[in-house]
């Protein structure tokens, strides 16, 4: 399928450019010859995530809090909104900070592209569908979300931040793009974020029990990182506002995957199916026609691919920490951030 070629910009803010998708982002922008500016509060991110591009020339890191106004040093004319709490565990942890990134954080960053004339990306999510009744899910799908539930924090500040962007357009003309990234993973995730992918691995790593929730039947479709980032720099190109799904329509349920994972680690790990979480969403799979259609944007890499590369960068993660603490840390979380007690997996 032919790709049309993405526009060179001049200069990108990634808002949360830090953190696991947003470290990709900066990188293969950069890749691109496009300056980035990543714009980050670690909160949930790493420096380690762009410790390798703060020798680009064209990298800049400005650490900064997204729910206050912020200005960068040179005029942006790409502006990609992803600082966000965005896994379970930390969510929970962060519950207002999450609310006010999404819907002050969205404010700021999109008044930082509205000034400068700039292109606005929101990274939105597939959790905007909520426990959907309709499968697989289409743009065109308003969602079903508790309001008032744990997950709530999220799902209302992603659904808050595609009002609130929808609104920037119509009324003050602002260049906006929505796009809803459904589950994406690969390597820079955290051990102990929360969501299934990472959880798994180290688990098996770790010769523990890999954590199901539930039944293990629920299903979510996982998008490697790098289509993710392709299909985010595809609507950024384009002229559409969205929303857009950006996923990986290959759906799978949580209990092959924890299979899939012991299988691909050579682990004997047993499963241990733990309490499922409030308004866990039953099944979660991405419809991309539009993308397709719009962007010629399909995801390439398969769950074998995208899980071995994962797979093999929690290891080389492991021999470093084993290198610098010999007989210490294991797999523990170097942010210093846990999962929810009940050590359960999105
Ligand atoms: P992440 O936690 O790794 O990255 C988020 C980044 O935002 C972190 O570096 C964090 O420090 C930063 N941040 C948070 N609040 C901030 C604030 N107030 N000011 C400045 N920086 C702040 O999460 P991720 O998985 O990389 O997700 C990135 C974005 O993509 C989020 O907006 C998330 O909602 C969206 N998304 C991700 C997925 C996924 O599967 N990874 C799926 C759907 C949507």
């Amino acid at each position: 399928m032919a790709m049309s070629p993405a526009p060179r910009w001049e200069h990108a803010v990634v808002t949360g450019g830090s953190g696991f998708v947003g470290s990709h982002l900066c990188a293969a922008l950069l890749a691109d010859g496009t300056d980035v500016t990543c714009v980050d509060d670690f909160s949930t991110g790493r420096r380690a995530n762009v410790a390798a591009l703060l020798d680009h020339p064209g990298f800049r890191l400005l650490e900064a809090d997204v729910r206050r106004p912020f200005e960068v040093d040179r005029p942006p004319d790409l502006v990609l909104h992803f600082a966000s709490p965005a896994s379970p565990a930390d969510y929970l942890r962060l519950p207002l900070h999450t609310l006010e990134t999404g819907s002050l954080g969205t404010r700021n960053a999109l008044a930082l592209a509205h000034d400068h004339g700039a292109r606005f990306v929101l990274a939105s999510t597939s959790e905007v569908y909520g426990d959907p009744e309709e499968h697989p899910q289409s743009e065109r799908y308003w969602g079903r979300v508790n309001p008032v539930g744990p997950r709530s924090v999220y799902d209302e500040a992603k659904r808050f931040g595609e009002a609130f962007t929808t609104a920037a357009a119509r009324a003050r003309g602002t260049d906006t793009v929505i796009v809803r990234l459904f589950n994406t993973y690969g390597p820079r995730m955290r051990g102990y974020d929360g969501r299934a992918v990472p959880t798994f691995v180290r688990q098996a790593l770790a010769g523990e029990p890999l954590t199901v929730t539930g039944d293990g039947r629920q299903t979510r479709s996982l998008c490697y990182v790098s289509d993710t980032v392709r299909g985010v720099l595809a609507a950024a190109g384009h002229g559409m506002r969205g929303p857009v799904n950006i996923g990986n329509p290959a759906e799978i349920t949580m209990l092959e995957l924890a299979r899939w994972i012991a299988r691909l680690t050579g682990s004997n790990s047993p499963i241990r199916f733990v309490e499922r979480p409030v308004d866990d969403p039953a099944v979660r799979c991405p419809d991309i026609t539009l993308a397709r259609d719009k962007l010629q944007w399909r995801p390439l890499v398969d769950a074998e691919h995208g899980l071995r590369r994962t797979i093999d960068w929690f290891r080389s993660q492991e021999a470093q920490q084993a290198r610098r603490a010999p007989g210490g840390a294991g797999a523990a979380d170097p942010a210093g951030h846990r999962a929810h007690p009940s050590g359960r997996a999105a």
